[in-house]
């Protein structure tokens, strides 16, 4: 029995979207390996629930109050911590009982929480690209203080991480990320200006929640992986590059000094990502369906349009600008989303509403965690007044 490794604990905060839930289907084939003692969800308290139910953890959040009494009751039979609001987030983040956490909140929400878990010195599976936009220089000395080492999730930063594995000698050139373009993909503003919300959603390449789902229509997802990708390997605005890649097959790649390049290939599932930071530095056997060339004879290479994506031109001003930049980019953003998501403003207003904020906001040169907070607040506030929301 000596060699036999005692299970992960996993807290999965954001379990009920879309990498939380893939998620837990990657712990539902290895029990063997993992087990689940912390979920948390904003509203779908049934979903909650039924998680709850299958996986018995140590400890639920519902974020949303008015459910709390919900959920509390349909567990009532169960030895299950019910816990409610945005506090109860840093609260159980807080706890010795788990080992890993995946970090799948969407937006700026989730930086509180995992930072709670940095500080503990726990492991991070990082989904939520915003914390390093946000405050990517707090997150990562403290991860480095810490020792919590912080494994991405997003596939591209996945790729790189794997791509860097037995690299750690040998410097970087630059990282080519790589981006499918999105269902608006040679499109003009003629076409972008009537834009409308099912249309946005609907992503050739991946299934995902609605905020980067439209974060990649518009290419801001692009940028925040450019700024996710300075903090998480180091690098310098211009050691990092992106280039359209429709198929999304390559999912990123790295250039080393002698010219060569490695990229991690294989077909687009999140789940691959996922479980690569679940078994980390171990690679699990899975039943997934394997890439085949013969079925993709065309992988295909091109540069963005910056002239018509200008967001990832903001995205890109915001890193090399740096300061508070990214997060009143991220801010606006987050508003602005929201507000297109409800049919209030068109697709190409996302743009002028970042744009706007960025200009409004004072400028920090190096922003404590406070005032990374203030200046998230006050470009919430300026957007959404601007918007009249
Ligand atoms: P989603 O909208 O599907 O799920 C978000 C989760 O966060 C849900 O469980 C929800 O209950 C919870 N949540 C939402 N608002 C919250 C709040 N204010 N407080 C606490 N919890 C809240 O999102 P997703 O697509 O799973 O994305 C999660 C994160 O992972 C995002 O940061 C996204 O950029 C990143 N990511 C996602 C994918 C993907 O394929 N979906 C890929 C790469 C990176
Ligand atoms: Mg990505």
């Amino acid at each position: 029995m000596g060699d036999v490794q005692p299970k992960k604990r996993l807290a999965i905060f954001g379990s009920t979207g879309s990498i939380g839930t893939q998620a837990l289907d990657v712990v539902r084939s290895h029990q063997d390996m993992f087990e689940v003692e912390i979920l948390t969800a904003q509203t779908n308290d049934e979903l909650l629930v039924t998680q709850a139910m299958e996986f018995n953890p140590n400890a639920v959040v519902i974020g949303d109050e008015k459910k709390y009494a919900k959920v509390k009751d349909a567990l009532s039979g169960k030895d299950i911590k019910v816990f409610c609001g945005e506090e109860a987030l840093e609260e159980v983040a807080d706890f010795d009982t788990y080992d890993l956490m995946i970090a799948a909140i969407v937006g700026f929400a989730g930086l509180k929480p995992t930072l709670k878990a940095v500080a503990k010195g726990k492991v991070i599976a990082l989904a939520n690209k915003e914390t390093l936009v946000v405050a990517g220089d707090i997150v990562m000395k403290m991860a480095l203080e810490n020792r919590a080492p912080i494994i991405p999730v997003d596939s591209e930063h996945s790729a790189i991480f794997q791509c860097l594995v037995g690299e750690a000698r040998n410097p970087i050139e630059k990282v080519i990320l790589t981006a499918s373009g999105g269902p608006f993909l040679g499109k003009k503003p003629n076409f972008l200006v009537n834009v409308k919300r099912d249309h946005a959603l609907q992503h050739p390449n991946w299934n995902m929640g609605a905020k980067i789902t439209i974060d990649s229509a518009t290419l801001m997802n692009k940028g925040l992986e450019m700024i996710e990708a300075k903090w998480l390997f180091n690098l310098n605005p211009d050691q990092i590059e992106v280039v359209i890649h429709p198929q999304s097959v390559i999912h990123s790649m790295v250039q080393f000094e002698d010219g060569s390049i490695k990229a991690q290939m294989g077909l687009p599932d999140m789940k691959l990502p996922i479980q690569y930071a679940l078994g980390f530095p171990g690679r699990i056997k899975n039943e997934f369906p394997r890439f085949s060339f013969k079925k993709y004879p065309n992988l295909t290479f091109e540069e963005p349009d910056f002239k018509t994506f200008r967001n990832l031109v903001l995205a890109i001003e915001a890193l090399q600008k740096g300061g508070n930049t990214a997060c009143v980019l991220n801010a606006a953003n987050e508003i602005a989303v929201w507000a297109f998501l409800k049919n209030r403003i068109g697709f190409l207003d996302i743009t002028a509403v970042v744009e706007k904020t960025i200009e409004r906001i004072p400028f920090i040169k190096q922003p404590t965690l406070q005032e990374y907070f203030d200046s998230d607040g006050e470009a919430r506030n300026f957007a959404a007044s601007m918007m009249k929301i």
